[in-house]
């Protein structure tokens, strides 16, 4: 099991806004009280998160922008930083995994969220790209003192994360106990009210169901299902 305490630092890699409350909301929120501080990365705007014809991609990404700003504060988030990738606009390049190593280096976690790249056939592509780079990220580029030299002369010095929890996995292995922390990550996914197609009522039902599955594993009622990685310094 991950302990949490003070001493921990966690960072949220997500690709769109809302995609860590619903996948890994209640585990953010529990470590948050635990006193973990706890960072995120926002790496698209969201600007296609819309079928309401009368709202434009500028608008919906100003007002997705505000919903994440919000939920971080109810999960008690250090800090948000939005990369502003346009939504489905995200590539395994260079730019994009030298900004993810960056944030590794800025701020050194302990354990890494981020959505696991792996689901079979259909999957959302930026999800895929994220959870893809975050991992090159994270080894070896984080890690290695001759990956990017520049960020040394800044002060950036490598970074070892020793563990990385994927969600969305279609092949879980580790389970987090949510039942403290169930109705804070259903406020912080209500903040994001532009994606909601649910009440809060029906929604909240919806995703009780889903995290009973898990419950069971560790002798709770609910829980979120993660791939667990641990790395070898
Ligand atoms: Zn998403």
């Amino acid at each position: 099991m991950i302990q949490m305490d003070e001493s921990k630092k966690v960072l949220v890699i997500t690709p769109h806004p809302d995609d860590a409350e619903s996948g890994a909301g209640g585990t953010i929120a529990k470590w948050s009280s635990q006193g973990a501080n706890i960072a995120l990365v926002v790496c698209t705007n969201g600007n296609k998160g819309t079928s309401d014809r009368n709202i434009d991609s500028v608008k919906i990404a100003a007002l997705r922008k505000m919903e994440q700003s919000a939920a971080g504060e109810v999960l008690g988030l250090s800090k948000v930083v939005f990369l502003d990738y346009p939504d489905q606009g995200l590539e395994d390049n260079e730019k994009f995994r030298a900004q993810l190593v960056r944030e590794i280096r800025i701020h050194r976690p302990d354990v890494v969220l981020t959505i696991d790249p792996e689901r079979k056939w259909i999957r959302h592509r930026d999800h895929y790209v994220t959870g893809r780079v975050s991992l090159d990220a994270v080894f070896p580029y984080a890690r290695d003192y001759l990956a990017y030299p520049e960020m040394i002369a800044e002060g950036l010095e490598p970074h070892k994360v020793l563990d990385v929890l994927l969600w969305g996995s279609d092949d879980p292995d580790t389970f987090i106990d949510i039942d403290e922390s169930f109705e804070t990550k259903m406020d912080a996914l209500y903040c994001h009210e532009s994606q909601m197609s649910q009440s809060r009522e029906l929604g909240s039902e919806r995703w009780r169901n889903r995290f009973a599955e898990y419950g069971p594993k560790v002798n709770s009622i609910l829980a979120e299902p993660f791939k667990r990685l641990r790395i070898r310094g």
